[in-house]
């Protein structure tokens, strides 16, 4: 396609209502069969991502999709550096196919997302994506934290489910799958829920990397199992918000710093097959020494932890980055401010800082440090952010179906998006999928707009004549974010989204990513109808359903079941 004719239908689109092409992108005609062309000896990465594309062709539409033999289109994937880290080229080759050539191997993932998104999946089968040309992400740390308790989908649901996941996020340009070992749940390494943990999440780690991503590590380097004996415990620390389940350590004790670097030992060295790319330090939420040797916490026991930490991890895995978190540090608004910030920056100006790769930096709701945003990042590192997407503003967490936010994540993204490296969003499941598509955009190119990637989120796992009616939905789910404040456009959204469903395939409507967006919409019209009464029969499916796609089951009434209609 020309520019001119690209530039032609984007100013259509926009004179259409504010829309962003995407439909017009394909190339040709919709075929029912495709070869996956894979270069000889292609490595376990290339044929496992391949598997991706397979199984995205498969499961959206009826056209069939092999390795070998003759095929309707040839799609062929191949490994070219430089491109530029991480980056992908999508080009047409002879004979009409089309390759995809990634700078390394996640790189091609990255493509294969790129043309997907651009694809129409069909009765008649897959019409592929026209995009052609290259791309290169801006920031090189696009990570997802996954938190792993209370049941959530990540404990719950069946691992090939987690592992299909996991992927999935990698189309959007994800490339670090972040983890946490709770020790505070266990009473020591051998303990069997300790053992079935790590059985578990090594396994999900190591089959990103097998997708070509790279794995995490994120440790409060002060917690201990939850049988540690009360004499090497810490002083609890001041202020809301910095979580405290009574197993953290002090440090400054000589036998409880010997405790937790036996457990951190012992925890990396479980790791040493699977790999460890980034090992991050974290300092409240769980965390924290409020003793006079450990405080202030971020800028002395805390530090002096993690540096020394630091060399432990790296003595296992040499080319691994260390993260050093700064969540729920002094908050300067505060009338005593605890003197973290200027501390960790006296710390980094006078000692050697070459234990601490990147810092990251945030703050609940609309919160973020000051300091950073004024002063300056501790030590000149390069800044992490990390959103929280999962939390805010609803209870149980994803208890009413997809959460999107398209505009108050552009609001936290625009005061630091010319200062950040990337980061990592904080996710406790499925339901902010939208929001992962959209930090992951950031992440790739920090000028995106949020809204995009609604757009582009919708038209891809939705359908793209819907998209527009779908970023009108998501708009209004926004405004009604709030369980008090729901307002009769819960009615409109309602009938945007039923009217789009008539658009879709079926496939795509049976897909659980569209059932917890539809949901949220017949939720909320429910809840303004019955003045935010959770009762009858209609709110009783919706949440029923709900708890079944998320497997939460065995999750807690509180804080991730949805709600309980009697
Ligand atoms: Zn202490």
């Amino acid at each position: 396609m020309t520019s001119a004719r690209t530039a032609l239908l984007a100013a259509l689109a926009l004179f259409a209502g504010g829309a962003f092409t995407m439909a017009a992108e394909t190339s040709g005609t919709a075929v029912n069969s495709v070869r996956i062309v894979l270069p000889d000896e292609p490595g376990p990465v290339l044929q496992k991502i391949a598997g991706i594309l397979e199984r995205q062709i498969v499961q959206r539409c009826a056209a069939t999709v092999s390795t070998s033999g003759t095929a309707a289109l040839a799609v062929e994937l191949a490994v070219e550096p430089g491109i530029g880290n991480d980056g992908f080229k999508i080009s047409g080759a002879d004979g009409g196919a089309i390759r995809i050539a990634g700078d390394n191997e996640r790189g091609v993932l990255y493509g294969i997302g790129k043309l997907l998104r651009g694809s129409r999946f069909e009765q008649g089968g897959f019409r592929a994506g026209g995009w052609r040309g290259t791309q290169t992400p801006k920031c090189p740390i696009r990570a997802v934290y996954l938190a792993t308790h209370f049941n959530n989908f990540y404990e719950a649901a069946p691992l090939e489910d987690v592992q299909h996941y996991v992927q999935d996020l990698g189309l959007w340009g994800y490339n670090t799958i972040i983890v946490a070992y709770p020790p505070i749940q266990f009473n020591g390494l051998s303990d069997p829920a300790a053992q079935k943990w790590l059985g578990r999440f090594k396994t999900v780690l190591a089959a990103a990397r097998q997708s070509g991503l790279q794995v995490g590590l994120l440790e409060c380097p002060n917690q201990g199992y939850k049988n540690t004996p009360a004499e090497l415990k810490a002083t609890k620390v001041p202020g809301n918000f910095r979580g405290n389940f009574g197993v953290n350590l002090c440090p400054s004790k000589p036998e409880a710093r010997k405790a937790l670097f036996q457990l951190y030992d012992e925890l990396l060295d479980q790791f040493k097959d699977t790999g460890l790319d980034y090992f991050g330090f974290w300092p409240y939420d769980e965390g924290g020494c409020a003793c006079p040797q450990c405080w202030p916490w971020g800028a002395r026991g805390f530090a002096a932890l993690a540096k020394e930490l630091a060399q432990h991890v790296r003595a296992r895995f040499p080319a691994a980055k260390t993260i050093l978190s700064t969540w729920c540090f002094e908050n300067e608004n505060d009338a005593n401010p605890d003197g973290e910030w200027a501390g960790l920056a006296k710390v980094f100006a006078s000692e050697d800082k070459s234990w601490a790769s990147y810092l990251m930096s945030d703050g609940h709701d609309n919160y973020f440090p000051k300091y950073i945003l004024e002063t300056g990042v501790p030590g000149g590192l390069p800044l992490l952010n990390f959103p929280e997407i999962s939390m805010f503003g609803m209870n149980p967490w994803g208890g009413y179906g997809a959460n999107p936010a398209p505009a108050h994540f552009q609001r936290l993204w625009d005061r630091i998006k010319h200062k950040a490296a990337g980061g990592a969003p904080y996710s406790e499941g499925i339901y902010e999928d939208l929001n992962k598509a959209i930090c992951a955009q950031f992440y790739w190119d920090p000028e995106r707009k949020a809204e995009e990637t609604v757009q582009e989120y919708a038209a891809f796992e939705f359908a793209p004549d819907a998209a527009a009616d779908l970023l009108e939905a998501v708009r209004i789910f926004e405004q009604n974010h709030s369980r008090g404040g729901i307002r009769d456009s819960a009615v409109r959204a309602f009938e945007l989204v039923s009217q789009s469903e008539e658009k879709m395939t079926p496939q795509a409507r049976k897909s659980w990513r569209w059932r917890i967006f539809f949901l949220r919409a017949l939720i909320d019209k429910e809840m303004f109808e019955r003045k935010g009464k959770l009762a009858g029969e209609p709110l009783k499916q919706a949440f029923e359903e709900l708890t079944r796609i998320y497997h939460a089951e065995n999750a807690g009434p509180m804080p991730l079941k949805p709600p309980q209609v009697r």
